[in-house]
């Protein structure tokens, strides 16, 4: 990776101190691969249409700050652990939960190649090991035995509503690890119409975590949901059903 000074043309203002909230404080490294990253998505997007925030100061904090919030929920007791990012679009929060954790393993999954092959382009320039994204639908790679209930963690941004989005992460999951869903405003609502898809799924959603305790007025939460059962064979439906006909 190429070395810059990233105080030129960089501003990181109110960033830093939000990651130092979070636990978080940077090496000169994980700044150096938020630039970069920064960098490649700008050139690529000109191209690829990858991702409509464009503008440094919303990457910081709607990029890499939301997947940084994913720092309160992994546990310690899995800090070698393997993380399956679902729907990564970009490599969202995938890419940057790598560079902010080296020691997790990390492969993401998105149904349009362009994405897939941009993130695996981030990961070889940012030096990213055991970092991989594969292309293709995760109702396909959750029927996978080298996928399925094979992760520690999932985690999943802005791909579905919950029921529809158990479906498509706690196949992948260890029996006793976690998927992490990202979710906004409406994650109430999500979560009072998810009791059917928990039941059926496996899953128990052992806790809701609020970042604006830590980061002021930070808009979203993380839904920690805990696989306590096996997911029958026969979840997820086949492409397209789990948001077609959700688990309701
Ligand atoms: N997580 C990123 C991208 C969100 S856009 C972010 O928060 O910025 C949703 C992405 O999910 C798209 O790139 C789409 O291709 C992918 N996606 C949606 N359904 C999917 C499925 N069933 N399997 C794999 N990828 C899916």
């Amino acid at each position: 990776m190429s070395d810059f000074d990233i105080n030129k043309s960089y501003y990181f203002g109110d960033f830093l101190p939000n990651l130092l909230k979070l636990g978080i404080k940077p090496t000169q490294f994980q700044l150096n691969s938020i630039v970069r990253f920064f960098e490649l998505l700008i050139k690529e997007n000109k191209l690829f249409n990858l991702t409509s925030i464009v503008e440094w100061d919303d990457f910081l904090f709607r990029h890499i700050l939301d997947s940084a919030c994913l720092n309160l929920v992994f546990s310690s007791d899995f800090s070698k652990g393997s993380v399956l990012d679902i729907g990564s679009g970009a490599g969202i929060p995938g890419i940057p939960i790598k560079f902010l954790n080296p020691h997790l393993k990390v492969q993401m999954i998105d149904a349009t190649r362009k994405k897939t092959i941009f993130i695996n382009k981030v990961s070889t320039e940012l030096e990213l090991k055991d970092t991989c994204a594969h292309h293709g639908r995760a109702e396909d790679f959750a029927h996978n035995p080298q996928f399925r209930s094979q992760f520690d963690f999932v985690t999943a941004r802005a791909v579905a509503e919950l029921p529809t989005l158990l479906e498509l992460m706690l196949p992948f999951v260890k029996k006793g690890g976690y998927a992490f869903a990202m979710k906004g405003k409406t994650v109430d609502q999500e979560i009072q119409k998810s009791s059917k898809a928990l039941f059926e799924l496996g899953g128990r959603i052992s806790k809701i975590v609020d970042p604006s305790e830590v980061i002021e007025n930070y808009p979203g939460f993380i839904v920690v949901i805990e696989k306590i059962e096996d997911t029958p064979s026969r979840f997820p439906r086949r492409n397209g059903v789990p948001s077609k006909s959700p688990l309701i």
